[in-house]
């Protein structure tokens, strides 16, 4: 079934931009995936999905130029259609008189960086979808926390919320810090079958997060979840039984690296006996610290076993309201922040 207005796309490109305020981490996650592989999707591997060429500056061969020019191509409404990707959050580069936050290649003309926010500004009116790759191009993440001076934000904070592509796919974000491999390539698959006409459109949630992936909390899907029922908590780490006293936000916290593992169905946070610090939320990280300590709630919960149910329940769903919301300041819904709507200089090829 395809999505009513999308005309199927036989090849296409993934541009994908590392150079928003970024570790890397998320590409390097992706390399990990399985469920499908990179191998899988750009070597033609999976039926049904349009031919894929993947530039992504960690696993291209080509540097420079020639790995700049099919971003030059797409900036002028040229080349394949396109699926943006972008890696990192986003900083406000009119928040200070001089000097830039982020930036890939330079422009020839001006022999200047060109910034990571030009690109976006070029680049978003033409891409058929743009995907944020983990927590940080979501929702800004760690480099977002209060004090930064970058003033930097998610892809949804700076095209805004209810932005769409032309072909009228919304953002799509898949958090984590860094995105679960397999989360990520799953997500891409998804929408390469929209692209091919063989899928409707995808179902995102109201942080435009999968819904099929981040629909259920950690905890529900925990393997450590029969020891929280029978109120056996770890008092250290190395103890099988339930961590949330050592600090784990599984409860509230929409995530299935508890189920799906982190590769290839192995390992993943509370598997290995490695608390949840929340990295999936929107509110991370400033709302889940100081990591270490016993979330709030948690006591609550662990004294109150016997009577557990609704009360909790409800006590839970508010905390993962607040959770879900990002905290005050970097919060522009409804107030779209691009730097320079529709009217940034041409970007030109560099050399
Ligand atoms: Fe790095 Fe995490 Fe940000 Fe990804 S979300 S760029 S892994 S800090
Ligand atoms: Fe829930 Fe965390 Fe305990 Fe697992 S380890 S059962 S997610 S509180
Ligand atoms: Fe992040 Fe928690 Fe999921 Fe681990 S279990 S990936 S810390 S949200």
């Amino acid at each position: 079934m395809s999505s009513p207005g999308l005309e199927p796309i036989p090849e296409i490109d993934i541009l994908w931009i590392t150079a928003g305020l970024s570790c890397d981490g998320d590409t390097i996650a992706m390399t990990g995936a399985t469920q499908p592989s990179v191998e899988d999707i750009v070597l033609g591997g999976l039926p049904g999905i349009p031919k894929v060429n993947l530039h992504n500056p960690f696993l291209a061969r080509e540097n420079g130029d020639e790995f700049l020019k099919p971003f030059y191509q797409a900036a002028d409404g040229q080349g394949s259609p396109f699926i943006l990707v972008i890696e990192g959050s986003i900083p406000n580069e009119n928040n200070k008189s001089e000097g830039y936050w982020a930036s890939l290649g330079t422009d020839d003309k001006t022999g200047q960086p060109i910034t990571t926010c030009e690109w976006i500004d070029r680049l978003a009116p033409h891409a058929w979808a743009i995907v944020a790759a983990g927590t940080c191009a979501a929702y800004g993440g760690i480099h977002a926390m209060a004090g930064n001076p970058t003033d930097c934000m998610g892809l949804p904070d700076y095209l805004g919320w209810d932005w769409k592509s032309r072909a009228g796919v919304p953002i799509v974000c898949v958090p984590g810090c860094p995105v679960q491999p397999d989360n990520f390539t799953e997500t891409l698959l998804y929408l390469l079958y929209v692209a091919a006409g063989h899928a409707p459109k995808i179902p995102l949630d109201d942080q435009l997060r999968p819904t099929w992936l981040f629909g259920s909390t950690l905890h529900e899907g925990c393997d450590r979840g029969g020891y929280y029922e029978q109120a056996q908590f770890a008092e250290q780490y190395g103890d099988r039984t339930c961590i949330v006293k050592l600090g784990c936000w599984g409860p509230v916290v929409q995530c299935n690296v508890g189920k799906r593992g982190w590769m290839a169905g192995i390992g993943g946070c509370p598997n290995v006996g490695g608390i949840c610090i929340g990295c999936t939320m929107p509110g991370f990280p400033d709302k889940f610290m100081p990591f270490m300590n016993q979330p709030p709630g948690s006591l609550l919960s662990s004294n109150a076993i016997a009577s557990y149910g609704a009360t909790i329940r409800a006590l839970r769903r508010f905390s993962q309201s607040s959770m879900n919301k990002e905290p005050a300041w970097r919060n522009r819904r409804g107030k779209q922040a691009t730097q320079s709507p529709g009217s940034p200089p041409p970007v030109s090829e560099g050399h």
